[in-house]
């Protein structure tokens, strides 16, 4: 054993304990610890991105913590659950249905802003140069993946278009304002042609955003670019 698998050592409570401070010493003793452990392991390692290891080493840390500090992460864990849910109309997290910004008499309704993530929306939102609705996909079209329209909140868009087009009030603008990923570009198809014909003129977020780039990591200054140049779809 190095040094250096000792380097979580310090997480632990001085005394007991410190033998399986090591992810990887505590992963070749299996068995030999608590079930409660072996369990909470189990539970991280299905988490996205962790394997055994970074779940060992994660649930180590959590039993050097303070008791309130776990119970209180606990707690946001549930609540996220039990008191955030999405949007009946554009999808985005909300803790009232609809939403704040769908029921805004200060947003402009007639104008929907098409994004792939609630995360996209912030990025947006935070530009603070739109002032109208958005719809999250929930994602990209990805036949490769096993992603298809159904598995999108597609039918909710062009139900929002149809029901305002029947009542002769059309959407004015449907902004896609999705990413530049070739998934990301075939969904605008798909949706340009699933939305015309509705009333609403159809437009895109200008060039200039780096290809392959999600849209929430894009800085400030070139998405308000993006948005102030969008063009017709
Ligand atoms: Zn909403």
């Amino acid at each position: 054993m190095t040094s250096n698998s000792h380097a979580s050592v310090g997480i632990l409570p001085e005394g007991g304990g410190l033998v399986w401070a090591s992810p990887e010493v505590f992963l070749t003793n299996k068995g030999k610890h608590p079930p409660q452990i072996a369990e909470l392991i189990e539970r991280l390692s299905r988490l996205p991105g962790l394997g055994p290891k970074s779940a060992t080493r994660l649930a180590l840390y959590f039993l050097g913590r303070e008791t309130e500090e776990v119970r209180a992460l606990a707690k946001a864990l549930v609540a996220v659950k039990e008191e955030v849910s999405f949007c009946s109309v554009c999808h985005n997290y909300t803790q009232q249905d609809p939403c704040p910004i769908c029921s805004s008499p200060e947003r402009d309704a007639d104008q929907i802003c098409v994004v792939e993530t609630p995360a996209d929306l912030l990025a947006i939102e935070t530009s603070g140069l739109y002032r109208g609705q958005y719809h999250v996909l929930g994602g990209v079209l990805s036949p490769l993946n096993g992603i298809g329209p159904s598995d999108l909140n597609i039918d909710d868009l062009v139900f929002r278009l149809d029901s305002r087009f029947e009542e002769g009030h059309p959407i004015r603008e449907v902004l896609l304002a999705t990413g530049s990923s070739p998934e990301a570009e075939s969904t605008c198809v798909y949706l340009i042609d699933r939305l015309k014909d509705k009333g609403a003129a159809i437009t895109r977020l200008a060039r200039g955003l780096p290809v392959g780039v999600d849209l929430e990591y894009v800085d400030g200054g070139t998405l308000k670019q993006a948005l102030e140049f969008r063009r017709q779809a």
